[in-house]
């Protein structure tokens, strides 16, 4: 079957095998012929190629909660559940997860997988920071248990290791109690980049804060942004039993790619930025619609044409983020390719995983239609990223080079020492490790 990420570039033909349970799954493996490619996929939701090869093995039958601990408030659940169903169980009980991405379709095997990162990374780091343990099934059938302080060079190399060291089974994960479900937002608007920045240093205190950027502006209005900081706050003195929903919006069919131009984007980008002006200041809205804007939207990525998109999503280091994040705006206005969505965040300390994206910094992440001459100009702005130390992010990519990959995350030989350990005859990999350079090395 045709397979692709959520950006639908590239599109591969692959075999989609979904076991129908455990030893099913097991007896796929002990069968695998080594030499074919094969990886764990999970909702499908990275953009780009890291869930494609030539055998995909579908992990959403995993969807059991194995355990509960009211006290400790701990789930131990199957990798194919989705952050929905874990915050459907949650949510009544006045918990949430420390750890969301902008979507809560992902599952936890995905989650973990690429380590994923919310609008508090600043203050709580990613989501596998709040992974206690994993159950992880290894090429050779074996099944292990590790965290971090068993087995914890399996569980750095997991966490964030893109489906490359095993199948995650299960995990046990921290959940935390919050005052209420609800987000007391605030929405704060920067005419300029440098103002963007300082807002986010002012309000680092803040429990969750992510900027939405106008990435077409120039001059003096580049950069120029919308602020929203978010707090969990008890408005409706009972917890909602039954939260969030699903989307109520679909765009039914792939829109002509040529309606995103750079006119149409322009007049997006500014008059987003103008209604905001007149928009509250401070409401409080429910946690759906704060975390999972997008959600509500079903296909959503067909706005961008049959062809599909890319997203590019760097992380520049402290030191030097404004005026490498400055030059890539400069770059893509220049172009006239932009997006509806660049999303800047503050980033917070990282963690000891070997290929966890995140670090203390700013993420920018930008969405561009697949079209000619559009890989020059990201080239571009990887030589942006990496002249000022930054990388790009694996669950966003479906192009990055080899040099690319291997400058922004030195921990890759370390990764790649493990991985010949525990998988030998490199039957994980998938078309994303191949051209990065993580996995023909061990095939
Ligand atoms: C609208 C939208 C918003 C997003 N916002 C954010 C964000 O704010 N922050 C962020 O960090 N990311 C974000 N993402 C990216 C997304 O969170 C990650 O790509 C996540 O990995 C997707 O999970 P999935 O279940 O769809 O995994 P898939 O896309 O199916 O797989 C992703 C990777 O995980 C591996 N994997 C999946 N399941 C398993 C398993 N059981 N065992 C081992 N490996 C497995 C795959 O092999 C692959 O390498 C967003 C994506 C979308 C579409």
């Amino acid at each position: 079957m045709e397979l692709s990420g959520w950006g639908r570039f590239p599109v591969v033909s692959a075999e989609f095998v979904e076991p129908l349970d455990f030893s099913s799954l097991q007896m796929l493996l002990a069968s695998s012929d080594p030499s074919a490619k094969l990886v764990p996929r999970g909702a499908g939701l990275s953009y780009g190629d890291s869930a494609l090869a030539a055998r995909v093995i579908g992990s959403r039958f995993m969807d059991n909660f194995s355990a509960i601990d009211e006290t400790a408030r701990t789930i131990r659940c199957g990798s194919g559940v989705s952050l929905r169903q874990l915050l459907r169980l949650c949510m009544p009980r006045g918990w949430f997860l420390p750890v969301v991405p902008g979507t809560a379709n992902v599952s936890v095997g995905g989650a973990i997988a690429a380590d994923v990162h919310g609008k508090n990374h600043h203050l709580d780091g990613s989501f596998c920071d709040h992974v206690l343990d994993l159950t992880l099934l290894l090429a050779n059938g074996e099944l292990i248990r590790c965290s971090k302080t068993s087995n914890p060079e399996l569980f750095q190399a997991t966490c964030g290791g893109m489906g490359l060291t095993g199948i995650i089974i299960e995990a046990t994960l921290q959940l935390r109690e919050v005052p209420g479900v609800f987000i007391q937002r605030r929405s704060l608007l920067a005419h300029s980049l440098r103002e963007c920045f300082e807002l986010f240093e002012v309000n680092s205190a803040s429990s969750y804060s992510v900027a939405w950027l106008d990435c077409l502006a120039r001059g003096k209005q580049q950069g120029r942004s919308v602020l929203y900081l978010g707090e969990h706050v008890d408005v409706s003195n009972k917890r909602p039993s039954q939260h969030p929903t699903r989307g109520w919006l679909t765009v039914p069919f792939d829109l002509p790619a040529s309606l995103l131009n750079s006119y149409s984007l322009n007049l997006f980008n500014s008059a987003y930025f103008q209604a905001k002006r007149y928009a509250p200041k401070s409401d409080t809205v429910n946690s759906t619609s704060y975390f999972f804007p997008l959600d509500g939207i079903a296909h959503w990525n067909r706005l961008y044409g049959q062809r599909g998109f890319l997203q590019y999503q760097c992380l520049i280091p402290d030191d030097g983020a404004f005026e490498a994040i400055s030059a890539i705006l400069h770059k893509v206005s220049r172009a006239g390719k932009g997006s509806f969505l660049s999303v800047l965040k503050k980033m917070g300390a990282a963690n000891s995983n070997l290929l966890s994206f995140p670090g203390p910094g700013y993420t920018l992440a930008l969405d561009f239609k697949f079209e000619p001459g559009l890989f020059a100009l990201l080239e571009e702005l990887d030589a942006v990223v990496l002249a000022y130390g930054g990388r790009l992010y694996l669950a966003k990519d479906a192009r990055m080079s080899e040099a690319v990959f291997k400058a922004g995350y030195p921990q890759w030989e370390k990764f790649v020492t493990l991985k010949q350990k525990i998988d030998p005859h490199g039957l994980f990999a998938s078309q994303q490790s191949d051209r990065v350079g993580l996995t023909q090395a061990v095939r």
